[in-house]
């Protein structure tokens, strides 16, 4: 029988459930079970593809184009879970399929309510996420904070769905166990309103993980159990962690939460090897030097804007063996520039800061400082070397200029003077051919690649052969349109850019080709500086 486990959050929000699940995750497919996972948010967007990321962050992109939450970026870097569209669901979308049948006539004369009908739909998706790759667990985590009026219905279905499935289901709640300095001991009161909150909507947690600053003592473990109708061995610390967010496994492993779920769930239990993991943090303990990336962008205030950006730059440079800085650059502050190992131009929409970059550009290009631009980053490099290196003074995206004379970046609908297909996003993967004895081509090893999309903007084939002539290397190809997906310039150690998004498909375990060799060229760099 298919296994469930739902984790919710309480207390506050920011708790890094979305890290957890994904360590959970991770621990029991080391324990040999596959592993399908679910992000339920109970926001009213259908996706959050129309989010500002300033808001709500990074929007991460799955293979079959679903835009989603970061957190299934957590789930990718840890574990090996296939996500696709069946791996997420917002009220939104759930509210839409509801009010659709309703509209089609499904529901034939019924009144149309959120118990049943929300709560019905809800939990059919939950049984979709672990169908189609016929995993052994599905993993749901529920957004939002327990007591938040949007996430009701999601937590109903969960009670409903455990009620009818009981032997197959178990409940985390994550909940924060603050120190507080006046009181100079740690308090749970907060922990039991949380679980009391949860109880009255008829969801009793099976195991409890306490975020908390140091490890709990057993007396105020044992205090958790008898307030929260949990056994003291179903009470688990989850304690900040010092190094690097890929410690959380290995410290959630060393308290054996895994064992504990496995016997809860009655699955058959082996031994754990994190010996991959162990490695990445002795790793990041022990660098040769630091590193400075630039990244120049505009929604550098919300620490999680570029969330897989960074984590992804962080992947290279632990397999380097180097400690990295990231430098947040505004794009419309360049003077702030200067003095980095290297620059990356990570992908963005609209005209603030445009011009930023394509000074960061230049700057790279000129002093041949290593560069890395991802889409609107490729558009960028694309642009500056238009202007100043095939001397098209007006090049420019209509994106930022809609009239511009040189539009080396353009709507496909604006190339082939097409009207009516202009303004939809290119979304998901796409297979990409590499030039032979390109930079692309010695990171991948492998001349045809698949990438994941987010974008309107192409570059303009009327421009290529006046750029390569220049030095402009086009070095990836989508055939079936004859898109040009990668941009690389020549006379220069690393400047590559890139129209999708690598940075989706960087694991600690597995860094991403072109993030590995971007930091070793920024290691080239510093050493000949
Ligand atoms: N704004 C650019 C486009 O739509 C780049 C998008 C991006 O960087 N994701 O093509």
């Amino acid at each position: 029988m298919r296994k469930y486990i739902f984790v919710t959050g309480g207390v506050v929000s920011s708790l890094g459930k979305g890290l957890t699940a994904a360590s959970l995750a991770l621990l029991l497919e080391k324990k040999g079970f596959s592993i399908a996972m679910l992000k339920l948010d109970p926001y009213l967007n259908v996706d959050p593809g129309t989010m500002n990321p300033f808001e709500h962050g990074e929007v991460y992109v799955t293979d079959d184009g679903m835009e989603t939450d970061l957190d299934l970026g957590h789930y990718y870097r840890y574990t090996s879970a296939h996500l696709s569209r069946t791996s997420t669901a917002t009220s939104g979308q759930i509210y839409e399929t509801v009010i659709r049948k309703e509209r089609q006539g499904d529901y034939l004369g019924k009144t149309v309510q959120v118990i049943p009908h929300i709560t019905d739909e809800i939990k059919q998706r939950i049984v979709q996420a672990g169908e189609k790759e016929q995993t052994d667990v599905v993993l749901v985590e529920i957004g939002g904070t327990v007591g938040d009026i949007e996430s009701l219905p999601f937590l109903e279905a969960i009670r409903q769905f455990c009620y009818e499935h009981s032997a197959d289901t178990l409940k985390i709640h994550m909940t924060y166990v603050p120190h507080l300095e006046a009181a100079g001991e740690v308090k749970t009161k907060p922990t039991q309103h949380s679980v009391q909150t949860l109880r009255s909507i008829g969801i009793m947690p099976d195991l409890i993980l306490c975020r908390c600053t140091s490890s709990l003592s057993e007396e105020i473990k044992a205090k958790i159990s008898l307030f929260c109708h949990v056994p003291p061995q179903s009470v688990f610390d989850e304690i900040d962690v010092k190094t690097s967010i890929y410690e959380v496994p290995l410290m959630l492993h060393r308290q054996g939460v895994a064992n504990r779920i496995c016997e809860l769930l009655s699955l058959p239990s082996k031994e754990v090897d994190l010996a991959e993991w162990e490695r990445i943090i002795d790793r990041v303990r022990n660098p040769k030097a630091t590193l400075t990336v630039g990244v120049v962008g505009k929604y550098l205030q919300h620490k999680d804007a570029y969330k897989s950006v960074f984590e992804a730059l962080q992947h290279g440079a632990i397999e380097a063996g180097y400690h990295l800085e990231i430098r947040a650059i505004e794009s419309d502050k360049s003077e702030e520039m200067g003095g980095c190992d290297g620059y990356l131009v990570p992908g963005g929409f609209g005209k603030r800061g445009w011009e930023g970059k394509i000074e960061a550009a230049k700057l790279c290009r000129e002093q041949k400082i290593p560069y890395f631009g991802i889409c609107l980053g490729m558009q960028v490099l694309v642009v500056e070397f238009a202007r100043h290196v095939l001397g098209l003074e007006n090049a420019d995206s209509t994106e930022m200029n809609p009239t511009t004379t040189e539009p080396v970046i353009s709507l496909l609908s604006e190339q082939q003077q097409v009207t009516d297909m202009g303004g939809t996003m290119r979304l998901g993967a796409y297979p990409c051919l590499l030039a032979e004895g390109s930079l692309a081509m010695r990171a991948y090893g492998s001349r045809s690649i698949s990438e994941r999309h987010r974008h309107r903007y192409e570059f303009n084939n009327k421009y290529k052969a006046l750029a390569e002539k220049h030095g402009l290397l086009l070095s990836g190809h989508y055939e079936a349109e004859n898109l040009c997906e990668i941009a690389e310039v020549q006379d220069h150690p690393w400047m590559v850019g890139v129209q999708f998004h690598p940075e989706f498909k960087s694991r600690p375990t597995e860094p991403h080709p072109l993030f590995r060799d971007f930091v070793k060229a920024m290691v080239s760099y510093a050493e000949n500086r």
